[in-house]
């Protein structure tokens, strides 16, 4: 039988891991500089928690998540995003007892049984930030420049902001009520899942991606024109930010993101080069959200951004130029004995952090040198009975063909190595 990894789902291969890595530490590296600390929560969770969070009516509740009973009964769900799994966390270690603002990011797995496809996966990764505590606009535009900041960093260069504000639970209602009635004039030539929509989100009918549904909704109410007071003020304090920050962003009054928590701010980050599934990142405000899932009301700001998608942009812009980790010392064993004090001599330069490799399958001369070609290592040490008698060795350094001449007791390494 044959066993092959489950649809949807991809294995990182050594030949693709450091990116990966570059990946991680880059996001790693951007969310220190901005004071985010990292949370590591479990990969399942009651499945109670996400129906409540991301909301029963989504389409990741509704139709995506992998559930199922355990063997004691109990529903458990895979995340399928890392606010709810966060917060849950946040409440339940009385994280705000700790500071007035706490801020954390994650990086991991999430599972979602969409229809796979290029940039879609059933297991995919996102990167994500949370900060709860606060309403300033400060921190819905830090969600904003972190992912961006770590494009930038990866060598990204063409995307685009977009966002909106999705209202409060003050005016959101008022325009629900006015874009419902103005709906059920075209429900008859909608599509099916637009007309399932009117009645559970009707938000999300305007930023359908049909044609037809499109055209439908042209001139419908949007949300800007409804914003109460304080949403607005608020929306306008977000945009003076961008441009204080000098971020180009487009207002797309129809922009609903596929998550019902969000308050006021919400917004995606897309990329030209990723075709039909173009969402790099999104993210938004979620002022009720922890009050909801049973905390201290606070309010908080998050986002979350995909890492397979970031790749993909990566490798179709031809911006992927990082090297996989090659030895600093290759050890070419000429004999038996030479081949012992070659493991010795590992070992010992190991453990001086000096990363070294050597040959464990008694193979040829030419054969190991080509090895330590193919691996790209930095020098390359030749033992033979000649330097295990006289106690010295050359050492080469591969990129000029400079030898050095070392001793083995004590293998003192070309500069830069140690
Ligand atoms: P969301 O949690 O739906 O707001 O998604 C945030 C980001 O995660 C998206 O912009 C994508 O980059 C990524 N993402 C979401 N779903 C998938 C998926 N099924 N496969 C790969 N990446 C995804």
């Amino acid at each position: 039988m044959k066993f092959r990894a489950i649809k949807g789902t991809k294995d990182i291969l050594p030949s693709e891991s450091h990116h990966w890595q570059w990946v991680e530490a880059t996001v790693r590296r951007t969310m220190h500089a901005y004071g985010y600390r990292e949370i590591r929560t479990p990969i399942f969770e009651q499945t109670a928690l996400f129906a409540r969070s991301i909301g029963e009516l989504t389409d990741i509740v509704s139709k995506e998540m992998y559930t199922f009973l355990d063997r004691s009964n109990e529903s458990i769900t895979l995340r399928p995003e890392g606010t709810a799994a966060t917060l849950r966390a946040y409440i339940q270690h009385s994280l705000e007892t700790q500071s007035s603002l706490t801020k954390l990011y994650y990086i991991g797995p999430m599972f979602r049984q969409e229809r796979p496809q290029a940039g879609r996966l059933r297991q995919f990764h996102q990167f994500g930030a949370e900060a709860i505590g606060s309403s300033s606009p400060q921190l819905d535009v830090e969600m904003m420049l972190l992912p961006l900041h770590i494009y930038r960093d990866l060598g990204i260069q063409q995307f685009n902001l977009t966002i909106n504000s999705v209202g409060c639970e003050k005016c959101r209602p008022t325009y629900k009520e006015r874009l419902r009635s103005e709906l059920m004039r075209v429900y008859d030539k909608l599509s099916p899942d637009s007309q399932r929509r009117v009645e559970t989100n009707p938000l999300r009918v305007l930023d359908s991606k049909d044609e037809n549904d499109r055209e439908l909704t042209a001139s419908m109410p949007l949300i800007g024109d409804y914003l109460c007071a304080q949403c607005s003020s608020h929306f306008n304090a977000v945009c003076e930010l961008l441009e204080m920050s000098k971020v180009p962003y487009t207002i797309d009054y129809r922009l609903v993101r596929g998550l019902d928590y969000y308050t006021k701010t919400a917004f995606e980050i897309t990329s030209t080069a990723l075709g039909s599934q173009d969402a790099l990142a999104g993210g938004g405000r979620y002022d009720l959200l922890v009050e909801e899932l049973g905390g201290k009301p606070a309010p908080g700001v998050g986002f979350a951004a995909g890492i397979e998608r970031l790749l993909l942009v990566l490798s179709r812009t031809n911006a992927l130029h990082i090297h996989p980790p090659v030895p600093d010392l290759y050890i070419v064993a000429l004999d038996e004995e030479a081949r012992t004090v070659a493991f010795q001599k590992a070992i010992e330069l190991r453990a001086r952090g000096i990363a070294v490799e050597l040959d464990y399958q008694g193979r040829s001369i030419k054969a190991q040198m080509r090895e330590a070609n193919k691996q790209g290592a930095r020098y390359v040490l030749v033992l033979g009975s000649n330097e295990l008698v006289s106690g010295k060795g050359m050492v080469k350094e591969m990129v000029s063909g400079k030898e050095y001449e070392v001793f083995l007791e004590q293998l003192e390494l070309p500069k830069g190595l140690e």
